[in-house]
Parts: structure tokens; sequence; C-alpha cells
């Protein structure tokens, strides 16, 4: 493999970091780099969508005849690297990085140049059906039905741990439509404006305080049948199809390498005894084991996004991505906990999403430190628990 970048990628690097220098105001990128949540604040993220989608650079993935980008493979990696290293905020990925792909496959072409432009231009901002009570690693055993009333479907049950359904205008949603097949054969994929009336919305506050997830109530809720994407009783090829999307399209590794440098300089600085931490072989041992596991994801980043530039789904690659990327982030977070010692008392809770704490007694590194912490307990459970990723890992890579 040649590590080298050619004058052409150089070329694509400078104009990069130009267009962030220029473009990333300073006080989106502070919101970034104190974001403790799964999700960027939504007005920063969209703030960042809206100057993205004028330079044309919103969507880098899509088919350029709805805004993407003709990069190369290198070129988006460039990207993503770029704009890691920039702290410029995730765009929130429910519409543009996980639905979007299922409505290019699935999706008639109405749905499509309806749906599209509207999640480009901000206004329209999903989330996502697919969790009940009782149907999460077992998502095939869901209960929420819809039957059909002439040229319509009434849906009812629940959905819960919805992300962002609080601000959302639109949830996708994985509903039954025939209960007397197999699990998997009586699902269908559906589209339900949030205003649709019968549909209520209750708040969960996490262990960290945050309020990023919902129950959503669906009490016979009425949508066209023509909201229904891909054919009727097949919603669980598109299902899954997203879920390839959600746990790894690339992207995990750059911002990992930022999050391992900001330990790096915790660790020059914090220690005790007159040893700073980078120079207690345990804990430089931990860090390096770290930064390796990180080179290896990002070769495996490498090849998904290879795969994903031939048109291809990000297939086993997401599950690795996803696994391996959490337990890096997670580990990352406990070293840099261990590190500010009893900074880490003060839970200085929603700093991201209410600006500046000017009460904050410790040095500016360590204030994020334990909402991040906590929330990321999370992340070895949404988007797939570890232990299922793992069974999907052995079942078709080890043939176990
Ligand atoms: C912060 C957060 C945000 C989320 N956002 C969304 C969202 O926007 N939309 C949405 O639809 N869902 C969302 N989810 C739900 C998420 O997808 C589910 O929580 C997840 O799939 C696990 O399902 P569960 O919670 O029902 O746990 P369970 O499936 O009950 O699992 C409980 C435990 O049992 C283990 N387990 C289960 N089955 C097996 C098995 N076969 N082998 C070994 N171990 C097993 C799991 O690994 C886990 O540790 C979110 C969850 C969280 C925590």
């Amino acid at each position: 493999m040649d590590f080298e970048y050619s004058a052409e990628d150089q070329a694509f690097r400078e104009e990069v970091r130009e267009f962030l220098q220029e473009n990333l105001p300073q006080d989106m990128r502070e919101g970034a780099r104190r974001t403790t949540t799964v999700f960027a604040d939504k007005q920063l993220a969209m703030r960042w969508q809206a100057i993205l989608v004028k330079k044309g650079w919103a969507v880098p993935p899509w088919p350029v005849e709805y805004g993407g980008t003709d990069w190369t493979v290198t070129q988006k990696y460039i990207w993503s690297e770029e704009c890691a290293k920039a702290s410029a905020p995730g765009l929130i990925p429910l519409g543009l990085r996980m639905l979007a792909p299922v409505l290019f496959k699935y999706g008639t072409q109405e749905q499509k140049d309806y749906y599209l432009p509207r999640m480009l231009s901000g206004e329209h901002y999903w989330c996502q059906g697919y969790s009940e009570p009782g149907s999460g690693s077992d998502l095939a055993s869901l209960r929420t039905t819809a039957v059909k009333d002439g040229d319509d479907y009434i849906v009812n049950g629940t959905k819960i741990w919805t992300t962002h359904a609080q601000f959302a205008d639109h949830i996708f949603c994985l509903v039954r439509t025939d209960p007397d097949v197999r699990p998997q054969a009586g699902i269908s994929f559906v589209l339900i404006p949030m205003d649709t009336p019968g549909v209520t919305v209750e708040p969960i506050i996490t262990i960290a305080g945050d309020h990023e997830v919902n129950q959503v109530f669906l009490d016979d809720v009425r949508i066209p049948q023509s909201n229904r994407v891909g054919p009727e009783n097949e919603g669980w090829q598109a299902a899954k199809y997203l879920l390839e999307f959600e746990r790894g399209g690339g992207g995990a590794a750059v911002r990992l390498k930022v999050d391992l440098e900001e330990l790096l300089a915790i660790a020059h600085t914090e220690g005790g005894d007159g040893l700073r931490l980078i120079d207690v072989a345990a804990f430089r041992n931990r860090i390096s084991e770290l930064e390796i596991r990180t080179s290896a994801l990002e070769f495996a980043e490498l090849a998904t996004l290879a795969r994903m530039s031939q048109g291809l789904s990000p297939g086993i690659g997401s599950s690795v991505a996803k696994t391996s990327s959490v337990e890096i982030d997670q580990a990352i977070e406990t070293l840099k906990l261990e590190a500010i010692g009893c900074y880490s008392m003060p839970h200085a809770n929603k700093i991201s999403l209410n600006g500046f704490n000017e009460s904050w007694p410790g040095p500016a590194y360590a204030e994020t430190v334990t909402p991040k912490y906590i929330n990321l307990r999370a992340a070895s459970i949404f988007g797939g628990a570890k232990e299922v990723q793992k069974n999907i890992l052995a079942k078709t890579v080890l043939g176990l």
C-alpha cells in the first residue's frame, strides 16, 4: 500500500484547510470541542450543515446529482481528517447518513425528489423509530402495527430510545404489516410526519442528565400507504441496510486520533510526586495500545470507504468499526477520567448545550471529561449492543 499522498491530494488538503479556516467560526469549533453528547447540539450542527450545503460539501457520499461530491476515497478521508482536526461539529446522521442511503436504494423517484432536498436544506429533521420496549437487540420481534384502511395505514404502538425525537419533524419507523408470518417477513419501513394526530413524544433523561432520547407513542396514526419505502412486508432488508450505515460509514478513527492527542496532552501535564503521567510506563503503555488499535481501525475504515466509493454498503466492516471504535473511545475517556483526578468530581453537566460554565474550577481540558465519560456508557448499546455485534462477527467472519 502506498502511504504517500499525491501532489493532487496535498493540494486538495490545502483547499480543505483554507475552507475550514475561512468558514468554520471559532464559536462553532468551541461548541464542537465541548460536545459531550452522542450528537452535536442541533442548532450547532444545522448551522454547519447550512455552510457546507452552500459550498456543496455537506454530503460527500451522496450521488452528485443530489448534492454529493465526486471526491476519491482519499479525498473523502482527507476531508473527514481535516474536519476532525479543526473541531468541526458532526452533522446529525439520522437523515443524511442513515435514511438517505435507504431512499437511494429502496425509495421511489417521487420519495427521493421530495425528501432528499428537504433533508439537505434542513427543512426536515429526522429521528429513528426502530427500538421498542422489549424489542432492541431482538428487533424483528417489534410489535407496532400498521393496518390497511383504504389507501392508508393506521399505525399503533410505541418506539423507545428515540434520539432527538423532541426536535424531529419526521420519523422513519419499522412497523408490522403481517403478524402471521416469520417475524422478519412481516415488517415494513414507513415515514411518518411527527405532526400527524396520534404522535406524542415523552422525554427520557439519561444517567448523564441529558435529554437526548425519548419514547414516541403512536396511537391510531393515519398515514398514506405511499409513505412506505420499498414493498410491503420487505422492510427488514431496508432496516438492516440502514444499520450498516448507522454502525460505521467511516470517520471514527480520525476523531479518535484527535481524542488521543488530547489524552496525551493531559498525560504530559497531570501527575504527582514529581512524575508526569506520560513518564509512568504503565499509563504510557495503555495509551500506546489505544494508538495501535486506532491505526488498525483506520485501515479497516479506509477499506470500508473504498467499498462505499464503488457504490456498495459498508458491509460487515460496519460491525467491526462500531465495536472497535466504541471500545477505544470508552478506554480513552476512562484514561482521561483517571488522569484528571479530583476534577472528575464536579459534574459540569450540559455544558455543551448551555455554553460556558463560568464557575468551572479546573483546567479547561478537564471540564468535559466526566459528562462525556458518563454519556459514552450508552455507546456500547445504541446502534446494536456490543455483545450482539460480536455475535454477528463470530457468525459472519469466523463462521462460528
Ligand atoms: C443513547 C441511546 C440512543 C438510542 N437511540 C435510538 C434511536 O434513535 N432509535 C432507535 O430505534 N433505537 C435507539 N436506541 C436503542 C438501541 O438500539 C437499543 O438500546 C439496542 O439495540 C439494545 O436493545 P435493548 O435496549 O432492548 O437491550 P436488550 O436487547 O434487552 O439487551 C440487553 C443486554 O443483553 C445483551 N444481549 C441481548 N441479546 C443478546 C444475545 N443474543 N447474545 C448476547 N447478548 C445479548 C445486550 O448486549 C445487552 O447487553 C438507543 C439506545 C441508546 C442507549
